[in-house]
């Protein structure tokens, strides 16, 4: 429904040209929970403000329910006020001198895209109790808490029916526990509503949680587009791997590739792997071995193949209530491990850890450089 094409956009600062966004592709289905996760400056916002019609792409299309919202080519652009979206922004933008109500009801009664007086009322009520603050709609917003006050942003957003809601980090400045509780009651009301939502995080735990699917930005670039799972379990390269939960990579090199697995040797012996789907490793090439920290086993069980198994010394230990880290060295390779609070070793002993092969995953290096800025000559 939502289609992206080859999008560029940029920005002047001073003499400069910054590349903000380079031959973007996205496609998403009707209904989905589309999450744009990467970290500060990647392009997530200029993306999300290019579907809004906030800004103007250099190059490439998007379109709508197949209706073209923007094509640099032709110098076709859609104004904002005349796309099918909403957006709802990391700070919450309230009128302070109205009430709850007259905040939701306000788009409805201005603007393109008002209602007959008769249906604001009936609108308004409906979308406060389907966030849960119906309330609260008398009180003036500026006495209430920011996830109340975030509740009224987008009950502000989905009162307008949007065919797509756009959200740029919409819980970033609520406190921890409320962002938890928000997560989930979110996702569910976007499945309930059948709303089509692309939402801006840089938040990883935020990402998994709520995505139908997400795509992990980097430098302008989309690197990886695929459900939650395979994001976390089957990372497509080191950007991906680093930035999307904690994972041990140990450097190594592709000793054997076939669609799917592949056999990495390391210094401290070949291991057998798995591979993200359609990427290739070329026998020879550099790449890591990559294990989450509650992935690997220790002590490794004394039925494990040694093929699958290292012997590492533990540096430290850290205490996390219900886990317990532990640092360990595998040669010149640090590794860290996550067990149940009750494993105990001690630092300074050797043991051996198990490295099960349907948890490890082949990673490719990151490009080193993925271009985004560029020094314009000036002419
Ligand atoms: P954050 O998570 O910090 O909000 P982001 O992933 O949303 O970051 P963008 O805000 O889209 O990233 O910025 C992408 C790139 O464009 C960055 O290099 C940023 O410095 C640059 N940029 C963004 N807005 C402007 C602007 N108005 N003028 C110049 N450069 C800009």
């Amino acid at each position: 429904m939502i289609t992206v094409r080859g999008l560029t956009a940029t920005y002047r600062l001073g003499r400069d040209t910054v590349t903000a966004l380079d031959g973007v592709d996205l496609d998403v289905e009707p209904g989905q929970v589309f999450v744009l996760l990467g970290p500060s400056g990647c392009g997530k916002t200029t993306l999300l403000r290019c579907l809004a019609g906030l800004e103007t792409p250099v190059a490439g299309q998007i379109e709508i329910d197949g209706i073209p919202l923007s094509d640099a080519a032709t110098g076709l652009f859609v104004p904002p006020e005349d796309r099918p979206l909403a957006m709802v922004f990391q700070s919450y933008a309230m009128w302070p001198h109205m009430s709850v109500f007259d905040n939701v009801a306000f788009p409805l009664k201005a603007g393109r895209r008002r209602l007959p007086s008769n249906e604001v009322d009936g609108r308004v009520d409906e979308v406060l109790s389907l966030l849960g603050i119906d309330h609260l709609s008398a009180r003036s917003v500026t006495t209430l808490s920011g996830g109340q006050q975030q509740r009224v942003g987008l009950a502000r957003a989905i009162a307008l029916r949007p065919r797509v809601l756009l959200m740029d980090e919409p819980l970033s400045n609520l406190d921890f526990r409320l962002q938890v509780e928000l997560r989930g009651q979110l996702r569910a009301l976007m499945h309930e509503l059948n709303l089509t939502t692309v939402h801006v995080t840089h938040n990883q735990a935020e990402a998994l949680e709520m995505g139908d699917r997400i795509a992990v930005m980097d430098a302008g670039h989309v690197v990886q587009t695929d459900d939650p799972e395979s994001i976390y379990h089957r990372p497509v390269d080191e950007h991906v791997a680093r930035f999307v939960g904690d994972m041990n990579l140990i450097p190594g090199s592709v000793a054997r590739w076939s669609e799917g697995t592949a056999q990495v040797q390391t210094a401290s012996g070949m291991f057998l792997a798995m591979t993200a789907e359609n990427i290739s490793l070329p026998e020879g090439a550099r790449c890591f071995l990559g294990i989450r920290p509650a992935d690997l086993v220790v002590p490794a069980p004394t039925d494990a193949p040694p093929e699958t198994c290292l012997t590492a010394t533990v540096t430290d230990r850290r205490f996390q209530g219900d886990r317990m880290m532990f640092g360990l060295k595998a040669g010149n390779d640090p590794l860290e491990i996550s067990t149940h609070h009750s494993v105990r070793l001690s630092v300074g002993s050797e043991v051996r850890v198990h490295i099960p092969p349907d948890s490890a995953i082949a990673v490719k290096p990151s490009p080193q450089t993925r271009p985004t800025d560029q020094s314009d000559d000036g002419d």
